[in-house]
């Protein structure tokens, strides 16, 4: 079929065709209802209906396929490889849903999960929805205070967490930080279950603390049955970054979400029941959720969950998995193949890698040298698409799986099926359909099925943050500046907010910003995100001091610079720590003391800053400007 018909029964007979990739999923109940968009912009997908994400995920295949693998768990941390069935998954899954409902976890709690990339961590996801709770994945790499923010906000009844993740041979511990979000939270979890990897100090809380490994043995032989839930009951929440410093909960439903990523199986990621995937992400991050967990199993497809660098022990680590399980869809970050790239451009050559269809990647924009390098080197297509937490899978992409497609290099491809992409004026909310005019890219409502429904119990921040941007109308803003050339193919062009992309993880300036200026030395401070070569973009800081004397020489500086650093590394990860903290003695502000971002953005990556009339110093952009080319 040709994908432009394809795309437009999507639009113009949106019920029909949501109807048909529907019965991609079992459904204990049909829907009455495809999409009730009564209440603008809040889309609620298959109204009526009950299913269940396990179900769909998990024990459908377990089914009729008990033996096949679902769960292929890698680590080359800590030198272990682990397969589980789709027989065993079910098993170890029923098995934490009987350890949740124990600690009292009932329909709709909230259950945050703070983890490595670990087996136990799929199945504490799927345990949750199995049940009926909410998860909130939390990255292994926030450190205490994002992690008590997230818990203030989430109420979890119970954290699952483990002892320590490792990176590139180095313990994390997570404990330690564990115990002080808690403490530093003012909401405080009944229960914490404690997964022991023997890899770091576990010191438990008695009352509070449970032993994995000791509750498991209780739930040996305990079976679980799934709670049939509504389509429109919340499968779970995950944190992202935007403007302001407060991290939102995005809320996503559990019908429209199983539609969503099984079709998006199909017809994007070209998955087929029995195969593998081998997305290299995180569970923390949307790609881990939709790509790692949910996905490829919803598809019956076996999913490699992977810890490790892409180094280690050499470059050519993620070929050799390709290669001994056959994988025939990879997802990956341009960041990686950069790495790659600068490592070992050889290491691909010497594996088999005739499985492998094509490699997606997303989360950051593709530059041209890496993909024509990967491109070549892989002899596959390389599928760029672009998307965000808020949407749960691709905006867009090409639908190869519906009609193969050329790619354009530096493009994310179409707009994807279900979305009804535009492009507008900033300013006056017109569209712009000509080609090559550059708008805000914004999606018209309702937003397709698997998309966020609210922001975790505030729905006001959901109409007010993204669907009331855009002067004149309610429509949804991705705030990101895009173009579309004559043939609909996109090009997305940056962020039109203060939300930066370090290697392919989304950061709010602001949030650091907090972090710095919670020095006691730090009078105000401004976070920019400057282009790089292997990071796409790293966070750089610039500091006043409250007494300019403690920076007085390089030495002093730099031990300053170390020392707000390590308030970052504590606070939020390292993760979020900026490349460089800069020393000055006044910002680049209007006169009515708004910051000049991107003056100072364009300063620190030697382009011309602009329209200089409103700056009420001068000197402010001069003394920047000798520092980064000094
Ligand atoms: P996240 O919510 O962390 O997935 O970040 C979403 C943001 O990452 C988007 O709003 C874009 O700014 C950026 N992004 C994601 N995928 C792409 C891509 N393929 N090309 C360009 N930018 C992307």
């Amino acid at each position: 079929m040709a994908y432009a018909d394809f795309y437009r029964r999507s639009i113009t007979d949106r019920d029909a065709f949501w109807t048909e990739q529907a019965a991609l999923i079992d459904w204990h109940k049909p829907f009455e209802q495809v999409c009730d968009y009564s209440n603008p912009p809040f889309a609620r997908w298959f109204v009526g209906g009950q299913t269940n994400l396990c179900h769909n995920a998990v024990d459908r295949h377990a089914a009729t396929h008990p033996d096949r693998n679902a769960l292929i768990w890698v680590s080359t941390e800590t030198s272990e490889e682990k397969i589980y069935s789709f027989g065993q998954l079910q098993a170890e899954v029923e098995r934490m849903a009987a350890m949740l409902l124990d600690m009292g976890v009932k329909l709709g709690d909230r259950v945050l999960i703070y983890m490595p990339m670990i087996p136990e961590a799929a199945f504490a996801m799927l345990a949750c929805v199995r049940i009926g709770a909410l998860h909130s994945v939390v990255f292994g790499g926030f450190a205490s205070h994002s992690l008590a923010s997230r818990i203030d906000d989430a109420e979890p009844v119970v954290i699952v967490s483990a002892d320590a993740g490792s990176r590139g041979g180095k313990v994390v511990p997570y404990k330690g930080l564990l115990d002080e979000a808690i403490q530093l939270a003012a909401h405080k979890p009944a229960q914490v279950l404690m997964v022991n990897r023997g890899l770091a100090p576990m010191p438990m809380t008695p009352g509070r603390d449970q032993d994995y490994a000791a509750l498991r043995d209780k739930h040996l032989n305990d079976r679980v049955p799934c709670t049939w839930v509504d389509a429109t009951h919340p499968s779970y929440t995950l944190y992202t970054s935007g403007t302001t410093g407060k991290p939102k909960g995005v809320q996503r439903d559990t019908g429209g979400y199983a539609v969503a990523l099984a079709s998006s199986m199909k017809n994007i990621f070209l998955g087929q029941p029995g195969e593998t995937y081998f997305s290299t992400s995180d569970i923390g991050w949307v790609v881990g959720h939709s790509y790692i967990v949910y996905g490829p199993l919803i598809a019956g497809m076996a999913t490699i969950m992977y810890e490790g660098l892409p180094t280690r022990p050499d470059a050519a680590v993620w070929w050799s998995l390709v290669e001994k399980y056959k994988v025939t869809s990879m997802f990956s970050a341009p960041t990686a193949v950069r790495v790659l790239k600068k490592q070992d451009p050889a290491a691909l050559k010497r594996h088999d890698l005739s499985s492998l269809r094509a490699l997606f990647l997303a989360g950051e924009p593709l530059d041209e040298p890496t993909a024509s390098w990967i491109s070549e080197a892989l002899g596959r297509p390389i599928i760029d698409n672009y998307w965000q937490t808020e949407t749960g899978w691709p905006i867009l992409s090409l639908c190869n799986g519906i009609e193969p497609a050329n790619s354009k290099f530096g493009s994310p491809g179409k707009a994807v099926y279900g979305y009804d992409v535009k492009l507008l004026d900033e300013n006056t909310g017109e569209e712009l359909t000509g080609a090559n005019q550059k708008g805000v890219v914004a999606i018209e409502g309702p937003l397709p099925p698997g998309c966020m429904q609210t922001v975790w119990r505030d729905d006001a921040r959901f109409v007010k943050t993204y669907w009331s941007s855009i002067p004149g109308r309610q429509v949804y803003s991705t705030f990101d500046w895009g173009i579309r050339d004559e043939d609909g193919y996109f090009f997305i062009l940056g962020r039109t907010d203060d939300v930066i992309n370090v290697a392919g993880h989304r950061l709010g300036t602001r949030e650091i910003e907090e972090s710095i200026s919670s020095h006691p030395n730090v009078a105000e401070v401004a976070v920019v995100g400057v282009a790089d070569n292997l990071k796409g973009q790293v966070a750089m800081a610039f500091a006043v001091l409250k007494d300019p004397s403690l920076a007085a020489t390089p030495a002093d500086a730099l031990k300053l610079e170390g020392e707000i650093m390590k308030v970052v590394d504590g606070q939020l990860g390292a993760v979020a720590r900026p490349s460089r903290v800069r020393f000055v003695t006044v910002l680049p502000k209007t006169r009515s003391g708004k910051l000049l971002r991107r003056a100072l953005q364009a300063v620190c990556e030697g382009r011309d800053p602009g329209d200089l009339t409103t700056i009420e110093d001068p000197t402010a952009l001069q003394q920047i400007k000798e520092l980064v080319n000094g």
